[in-house]
């Protein structure tokens, strides 16, 4: 199954540097999922030929604009572009108010639906379950109400052995039985173990995706052991005071978080316009952790 994130905008605050406010995409299964619509999403979607119509899901995670502000163009695209198809949209409660005074006032009628789920930032909840992922809200520690969202491939069932089941001649009816561990009797009475007949499917992977926030451990044990943790890492080590008071985290914390959770592997963005170069950053992150990679603006990182 398809598991991937592709950065299409990974500075904070402002764009600089040919760097664009956050948003990614992750691809589940071939399913679009995009996290955060900083302004620019929709000119970053088109470069690196992520096509809107394929996203049935959006994620904010907090209501900075850089966070934000190119989701009403993206929705007005849609719109434009003859969308019909539901959205699903996961955000603070008040995004709603915005979005309906912008339309309100450009006398636009989204020809979609769009089914709101809102975010608690004081408590994590399961905001998306369906076939393939599970999709949980990270309460973080930002200077305004902020979650982050953490997604966890569902377990696939077994896989049958073919040459096994073709040699028993095993029915189809069975397979279903047997996907999902049960042993299978012959007509004689014969039991084959499952093990025997399938192998078990691949453990689940998982994302974490932490943007914006302070180093605060109360979220630590929930991120632990992901296979990609994506954490913000604003600044260099050296202005950890700023950090502290605009909550946001440093790279050399970035990594501390990586290795205290577990992480298998971590991903930095969200970097200040004050980096013309993010090499330090990386540097910096890698003390901690080095199985680190900066997150580069049209890059695909696969998750396994
Ligand atoms: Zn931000
Ligand atoms: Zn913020």
């Amino acid at each position: 199954m398809k598991f991937e994130v592709t950065i299409l905008g990974s500075s904070s605050a402002t764009p600089i540097f040919n760097r664009n406010p956050t948003s990614q995409v992750l691809n589940i299964n071939e399913r679009l999922y995009l996290i955060d619509c900083g302004e620019g999403t929709q000119q970053q979607m088109l470069r690196f030929d992520i096509k809107a119509s394929r996203i049935d899901h959006i994620f904010i995670s907090h209501l900075h604009g850089d966070h934000y502000l190119g989701l009403v163009g993206l929705l007005s695209s849609m719109h434009l572009n003859g969308r019909k198809k539901p959205l699903k949209l996961v955000c603070p409660v008040q995004l709603k108010e915005i979005i309906d005074l912008q339309l309100k006032y450009s006398d636009t009628e989204l020809q979609f639906p769009v089914e709101y789920i809102f975010t608690n930032a004081q408590q994590s909840e399961v905001v998306i379950n369906n076939n393939d992922v599970v999709v949980e809200t990270i309460p973080l520690d930002h200077r305004i109400a902020c979650t982050g969202f953490l997604f966890k491939e569902k377990k696939r069932l077994r896989k049958l052995i073919k040459e096994k089941i073709e040699k028993l001649d095993i029915s189809v009816a069975y397979y279903s039985v047997l996907k999902k561990g049960g042993d299978y009797t012959d007509e004689k009475g014969t039991v084959y173990k499952n093990e025997s007949l399938t192998i078990d499917s691949a453990e689940p992977k998982s994302y974490a995706y932490c943007s914006d926030t302070m180093y605060n451990e109360s979220y630590f044990a929930q991120i632990a052991n992901t296979t990609l943790l994506y954490h913000e890492a604003t600044f260099l080590n050296d202005m950890l005071d700023r950090a502290v008071i605009t909550h946001h985290t440093t790279a050399l914390q970035a990594g501390e978080i990586a290795l205290k959770t577990n992480a298998k592997k971590l991903l930095i963005g969200h970097f200040s316009a004050r980096y013309k170069t993010l090499n330090e950053l990386l540097d910096e992150a890698k003390i901690n952790f080095p199985s680190t990679e900066l997150a580069i603006e049209g890059k695909t990182f696969f998750i396994e």
